[in-house]
Order: structure tokens, then sequence, then C-alpha cells
């Protein structure tokens, strides 16, 4: 039988997946593999990490064999691979015993490129047993932090795969996670037998991403606000609590968009529901909490909205980073309040951890604070929380897009550190903010209030800028928030506070601007990029409607058949020739032959349609 020869890493970059470069340490990594090496991986979401294996994949004898915890995640890849012509399959519970058999032939008969398993059925009886018998091209563990009992989505079955390791000796394996913490590397690195293996790290940061954050007024309008910049955009909405959720996506649904709601109280066919319209369908908005995520390998996810403070900033990274897989801009939005931080600790301290777990839990809230109270710049405060620093300022968060700088507070200051007093410690900021504001309140009246020597002194704050101050004052502990009483406010313990008081000492904060200056959300966010402006255009709709008739006749996710971004080149570029259409990111060999044709006319109906339109009749 005549040996195949095998093609260049570079080869099938470009004819399989249409791509003109290697990405950060991807030409690395592949080149180390296809020489046989092992190694960890850690590349944030949306980087890059499948070309890792399946490129190698190819590039060596044998077939690839993909470790991957979800079936969901599975079938896309595998959809995503046929689609660019190479022979892929899955094994899961999801396969009929007529599916699972043919897959078994075809592997058996070398006719697989890459076979992608869920952990259960590789660790099945006689699974591995088989498997030995065939060439094996290499191991790809995906999500490998699952195997860490640190961290946040442990699966018992991960912890056997270091089987692998003992079984098949000569096989590269390559683990694969966007999790980044050092201990849970380690803890990959040593459960799946890869400390001989190699290490690669690529850069954390997301450029593609705006963070902006907002301070918490009222959530559902500034979300709605958000919103209202992205009709027609597929985004999450991220929330605490399951009756949050429910509440919410009501209320988005009533407002006209198309959302639904999804949590681990919802039963398993609406979830189900939930996911398959997202995934297939454009423009739908998840609202959810923490429950929905891994596995979410969407692309064009344009927004993820935290509505509530998320769990660390490790998560909240994971969280944000399903935003903008496709490269191009997208927006990580949180409305953030010193409100939630009383009942955060709270949950810590009654919880049943040990007292260490609880430092480590408070030590990440912490974290997050400072991140949501960064003086310069958000990404600067997020990679370096990451191990990694930018040099300067990145120009693309809500810090950097609006330097609203320090300003003298400390008249102030001293005005809402006086209102805590008058009001005996008893109150939170939003009854101190109706007293310094001299606001007419039920609440006021029945307590006499308007009585106080504060009450109506602080009229040069509005009422947003109040509570900003309150919650950094809490964080500087000037002032301490008490989650028994529904975070009433009283002194705190920095020994700056006497002098404060007494005026020996300034203070310069960064509020957020007067209420009627604050631009509209996002406006800022869509103009800046060419990129988003060319989606605005009716020839960009013409040829998603293509995309989406060409999905639909095959039963897949319109981005498996072509990326947007892929759609907004040839809307910038206008191919007029197979071959000019060929020269376009995300379009391989077997894609220009299946859909060239009818991309191209579709174009040129298009245009043929836009000029008949011009013309005086
Ligand atoms: P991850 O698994 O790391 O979250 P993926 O492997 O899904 O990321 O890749 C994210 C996106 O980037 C995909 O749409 C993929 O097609 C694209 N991509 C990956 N590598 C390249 C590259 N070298 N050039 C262009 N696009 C790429
Ligand atoms: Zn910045």
């Amino acid at each position: 039988m005549p040996v195949p020869t095998l093609p260049a890493p570079e080869q099938v970059l470009r004819e399989v997946f249409g791509y003109g470069e290697f990405r950060g340490p991807q030409q690395e990594i592949v080149a180390h593999v296809v020489a046989g090496g092992s190694a960890l991986v850690l590349m944030p979401t949306g980087g890059g990490k499948s070309l890792c294996y399946q490129i190698p994949a190819l590039c060596r004898p044998g077939t690839g064999v993909v470790i991957s915890p979800l079936i969901a995640l599975m079938q896309d890849q595998v959809e995503a691979l046929r689609q660019a012509g190479v022979r892929a399959a899955g094994l899961h519970s999801g396969c009929s015993a007529g599916e699972t058999a043919a897959t078994w032939r075809a592997l058996e008969s070398s006719q697989l490129d890459l076979l992608y398993l869920s952990p259960e059925r590789l660790l099945s009886p006689g699974t591995l047993d088989r498997l030995a018998q065939l060439p094996i091209a290499l191991f790809a563990i995906d999500e490998a932090h699952c195997v860490s009992q640190w961290g946040h989505d442990f699966r018992p079955e991960y912890l056997q795969l270091s089987v692998l390791a003992d079984r098949f000796a000569g096989v590269p394996r390559l683990a694969l996670t966007a999790t980044a913490d050092p201990r849970t590397r380690e803890e990959i690195r040593a459960r799946l037998q890869l400390e001989q293996g190699r290490l690669f790290l690529a850069s954390f940061d997301r450029p593609n991403i705006r963070y902006l954050l907002r301070d918490k007024d009222d959530v559902r309008l500034q979300l709605l606000a958000l919103l209202a910049e992205h009709r027609g955009d597929a985004g999450i909405v991220y929330a605490r609590s399951r009756s949050r959720v429910d509440r919410l996506c009501r209320e988005l649904q009533a407002a006209g968009y198309d959302a639904v709601a999804y949590h681990a109280g919802l039963d398993g066919a609406v979830r189900r529901s939930a996911l398959e319209r997202f995934r297939r369908e454009s423009g739908v908005i998840v609202v959810a909490t923490i429950a929905f995520g891994m596995g979410i390998d969407k692309p064009d996810v344009r927004f993820v909205a935290h509505v509530d403070l998320p769990k660390s900033l490790e998560a909240y990274y994971q969280e944000t980073g399903r935003a903008g897989r496709d490269g191009l801009p997208a927006v990580a939005w949180m409305a953030h309040g010193a409100g939630d931080l009383p009942q955060l600790r709270r949950f810590i301290d009654d919880s049943d951890a040990d007292p260490s777990q609880k430092r480590i839990e408070h030590g990440k809230l912490d974290a997050l604070i400072a991140f949501t109270e960064a003086p310069l710049c958000r990404r600067q405060v997020l990679l370096s929380h990451f191990g990694e620093s930018l040099p300067s300022p990145c120009g693309n968060c809500d810090l950097c897009l609006d330097p609203s700088t320090a300003q003298d507070v400390t008249d102030a200051a001293r005005k809402a550190l006086s209102a805590v007093f008058r009001c005996d410690s008893r109150f939170g900021a939003a009854h101190l903010t109706d007293v310094l504001l001299g606001a007419d309140t039920a609440k006021i009246r029945e307590l006499g209030h308007s009585r106080l020597s504060v009450y109506g002194i602080g009229q040069e704050l509005d009422r947003g800028q109040w509570r900003s101050l309150f919650r950094q004052l809490v964080a500087r502990n000037l002032l301490r928030a008490d989650p028994e009483r529904f975070g009433a406010l009283a002194f705190g313990d920095d020994v700056r506070l006497k002098a404060l008081l007494r005026g020996e000492e300034r203070l310069e904060l960064r509020l957020p601007p007067p209420r009627r200056e604050r631009r509209r959300e996002g406006v800022a966010a869509r103009g800046a990029s060419v990129a988003l402006d060319a989606a605005d255009s009716p020839l960009l709709q013409h040829l998603k409607d293509w995309r989406r008739e060409q999905a639909r006749l095959q039963g897949v996710p319109p981005y498996v058949v072509f990326h947007d971004r892929t759609l907004v080149e040839v809307v910038v570029r206008r191919p007029s020739c197979l071959e000019e259409l060929g020269q376009i990111s995300g379009v391989g060999q077997a894609k220009l032959e299946r859909y060239g044709p009818g991309l191209l006319q579709s174009l040129q109906a298009f245009q043929a349609q836009a000029l008949g339109s011009r013309q005086p009749s």
C-alpha cells in the first residue's frame, strides 16, 4: 500500500481552514506536537486552541483523539470540521448504535482524521483496548481544568485520564484550558502526568473585548440602554439567582427582545432548547446564572453583561471571554454596586468552608473589588491579576475611554461621614443619599431626618455620585457596611478616618460624571469599529440570509457555514471570482468548492439589484 504523504502545517492552515497565518503561539505548539511532543496549553477563551491539535492530527499518521466534556461542543466541532473537508466523528451517549458502529468501522479502516470522545466513553470497557490496536496521532484533552478539584468544573472521570500516559507512552498528549491560575495549572500537569511536557502560555489579553463597568443605579434600565445598542446581536446576561434570571428574562421579552432563560432549576428539555436556539439562531439573548457557560463556543456573541458581581475575577474573565471569539469588537459590560458586597461577604462567612478557604474566598472578592475600583485602566488590572503586565492603558475600557480624572472629594466625604454619624450608623447608602440630597421620602418624614443638620447639604453631587462615593469609602475601610443590618454604614477602622474628619487629610477619588452628561451606553463601542459599520450594511444582511438558508438546509448552526468575520470580509473585498474568494480568511478548499459558486452568485444578484434600483426608469 502506498504511504500517503502527510501535509505540512502551513499548508493545512491555508487549504483546510482558509487562514493566512498562525495566531500567537499556535505555530510553535503545532510544530512541537507534530514532532511528537506533549504539552499543556493555556490560552484565553477564543484564543484558538482547537487548531493546536486539529492541525497536528492532520499532519501526523493515524487518528487524532480528542477528549471533550460536552456533547454539544463535540457536535459543533465535528460539524465544523466536516464542513472544512476533514474526516471527523464523535462517540458519545447521544450516538445511536448504528452511528457508533459506523464510526468504529471508519476508525478501524483508517478513514478518520479526528475522533471526539467523551471521557466516559473513552474509559468505558473495551474502548482503550480497541484504540490501542490503532495508529493514534495524538490525544488532546480539551477543557483540561476539569481534572482539577480546585477549579470550578471538576469532573471525576477526568482524573482517570492519567491512564493515557501509561497505556500510550509514545503518543503525544496535549492538554488545553483557558483557566490560567497557577494552582490549577500545576494540578493539571500532575494529574495528567505532563510534568515532562512543555508549557505554552499565550497572552490572556483579549484586545477586541471592551470592558465597560457601570455604577449600579437602576440596573434594569441600564441593561435596556445597553441592549438598545445591540439590537439583533447575540449576547449573554449573567445574574446571580434563578429568580432574578426569570424576572429579567420576562422584562427583556416584554421590551421586545428575543430572550431565553437558563439556569439549573429549569427542566432539562427547556435548557436544551434555550441552548439550541442560542447556538443556531442569530440574535438570541440568554439570561442565565453561571450554570450557563462551559462549552459555549459560539463565535459571534457580541456582548456579555453582568447585572450582579461575579464570583471572582477568574470567573469574570471566563464568563466575559465568551464574547467576541471571532475577534470582532465585543463588549463585556457590568453593573456593580456596594450593595452587593455585604451579601457576598455573608455568603462566605456563613458557608461551612474551613477558615483558610474562607480567607481565600474573601481574597478573591477583594481582587474583584480592586477591579471595580481600578484607578486607570481595567485591562491593566485584569492582566496583572493573571501575572501579565500591560505597559500602557489599553484605550478600550470605560476608564480609558472616559478618563474623568480623580477629583478632590474631601468636603463631600466629610459630609458623607457626618451623615453616617448623624443617622446613628443605622442606615445604608440609599437613605443617607436621600438625606444629603434633601429628598422628601416617607422614611425621612417618619424619622424626622429633615431636621438633621446634614439634611440637603449635598447638592454638589448627584445620586449616582453619592452612591459611588459611599461605595469607595467602604472599599477604603473609612466606612464599614454591616451585613447583619442590611448594609447599614458605620465608621470603619482606617487610620486616616480621624484626620479626614478633622480636615487634616485630603481625599481624591474618581466619581462618575454627573447624570445629564452621561453618554448613552455603547455608542462609542459601535462607532469605533469599521468592521461593525459593515455589519449594518444591507449586503451583509443579504449574505447572512443566504448563509441562514444554507445552514437550514443542512440542519447546522450558521457559523459552521461561514463566520461573520468571513462574510464581513466578503462585503469589504467584493470578490468577483472563486480565486479571489479563496483568499478570504475562513474560506478553505472544501468550503470554496461547496459554497463558492453559490456565494458569488448571491453577491452578484445583490449588486445587480442595487444597480437596477439606481437606474432611472
Ligand atoms: P478556543 O477553543 O481557544 O476558545 P477556538 O479554537 O474556538 O478558540 O478559536 C476561536 C476562533 O478563532 C475560531 O473562530 C477559529 O476559527 C479562529 N481562529 C483560530 N486560529 C486562527 C487563525 N490562525 N487565524 C484566523 N482565525 C483563527
Ligand atoms: Zn483601559
